[in-house]
């Protein structure tokens, strides 16, 4: 704290990201980071990028990212919008989007960062709970609203909604716009994308941090109707005109060029989810139903805080949340064939050794 502060600091709850630990041997499940990493053609393609070049400024508009975003996603290249990462896409959004007289909807249980940018924005939200499965209900969000954020799937429980879901989502909210965060669509749920061209207020945000290893790049991206697009780039270009340089332009670009690689990728992702959940159900674990690259599970006979301590003792981190319906269970990223199995013979370790908690 301090007298320098403006009163906008002093009100501000930031966001507090997974740590991001300089150990060696740590199998790092914590973060949803891509085990397989990035495209060889991105690599090379933003080592080409290094270049006395660098000293010229970025294309402020990405014209040629956004181009080939349209392309690879059959939009216009005005219903597409680029960011430095879609925390930046999203922060973007609340701003030009999500603020209106009426609150911000958007469920109990979601992305932790939706709250911290309604403080700084100062929008008012309500959230909307969670059924007793941790789906989330259509019929729940048929109440006055301003805006709509929900994240498909959804984050930290990695559960999907359909398409015809997300559909009848926005048919009940015809004047209100509608956020869908598809951070994790890739690893095996339905794109909100199609429905754009027939619903003017909606926007689909994407990132190639997860499906595209990407994350130390910082690329985020949104669809929507080309005036949510304008009202995104009326706010960008009141922050920052430049927010991805040379070399992440370039990677983005050369990353969706490499389809191959990218099916492919995923694909292992998705196989070595199923792993992670039959390892964890056989030590009895509670798993959600996850479409992400994550997921999130309980034992009926350890606390979540205790089994991650214990895990991180064994140079296994994985994310924790406190808060109160999901304080028990444990976020574990889907990583490499390697780290499932250094992550599954920590838990049997910790679950035979340790007498039952509460
Ligand atoms: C990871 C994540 C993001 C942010 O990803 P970026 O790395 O900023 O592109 C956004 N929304 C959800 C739900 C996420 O899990």
């Amino acid at each position: 704290m301090s007298r320098y502060w403006s009163s906008l600091t002093h009100g501000l709850t930031p966001y507090v990201p997974g740590e991001q630990p300089r150990m060696t041997e740590l199998v790092k499940l914590n973060t949803n980071e891509n085990p397989i990493g990035p495209s060889p053609r991105a690599l090379e393609a933003i080592r080409n990028e290094a270049t006395d070049a660098l000293r010229l400024y970025p294309d402020p508009q990405a014209n040629a990212l956004r181009a080939a975003l349209a392309r690879y996603h059959q939009v216009r290249p005005e219903q597409v919008f680029v960011g430095n990462g879609s925390d930046e896409v999203l922060a973007h959004a609340f701003a030009a989007l999500l603020k209106h007289d009426a609150p911000l909807l958007f469920p109990d249980i979601t992305y932790s960062f939706y709250p911290v940018y309604c403080r700084l924005f100062g929008i008012a939200y309500e959230a909307v709970p969670l059924d007793e499965k941790m789906h989330i209900r259509i019929a729940d969000y048929q109440r006055p609203a301003g805006a709509l954020i929900v994240p498909n799937p959804n984050a930290p429980t990695g559960i999907a909604l359909s398409r015809a879901e997300i559909a009848t989502l926005l048919a009940q909210h015809p004047d209100a716009p509608v956020v869908i965060d598809e951070a994790y669509v890739d690893f095996g749920a339905e794109t909100a994308i199609p429905l754009v061209a027939s619903h003017p207020n909606l926007l689909v945000v994407q990132t190639m941090s997860k499906s595209r290893a990407l994350a130390g790049l910082r690329i985020g991206y949104a669809i929507g109707d080309a005036d949510l697009i304008e009202a995104l780039n009326r706010v960008k270009d009141s922050f920052n005109s430049y927010p991805l340089g040379r070399p992440v332009q370039a990677g983005a670009i050369a990353s969706l060029e490499d389809e191959g690689y990218f099916q492919q990728a995923r694909a292992r992702v998705i196989e070595g989810r199923g792993r992670l959940n039959r390892g964890l159900v056989r030590l009895g674990f509670d798993v959600l139903p996850s479409s992400a690259n994550f997921v999130f599970a309980r034992h009926p006979a350890h606390a979540g805080a205790a089994l991650a301590a214990a895990l991180r003792q064994r140079a296994v981190i994985v994310r924790h949340f406190s808060a109160p319906r999901i304080a028990d269970y444990l976020r574990i990223t889907v990583g490499s064939d390697g780290q499932i199995d250094r992550l599954l013979s920590a838990l049997s370790e910790i679950l035979g050794s340790k007498p039952a908690a509460a």
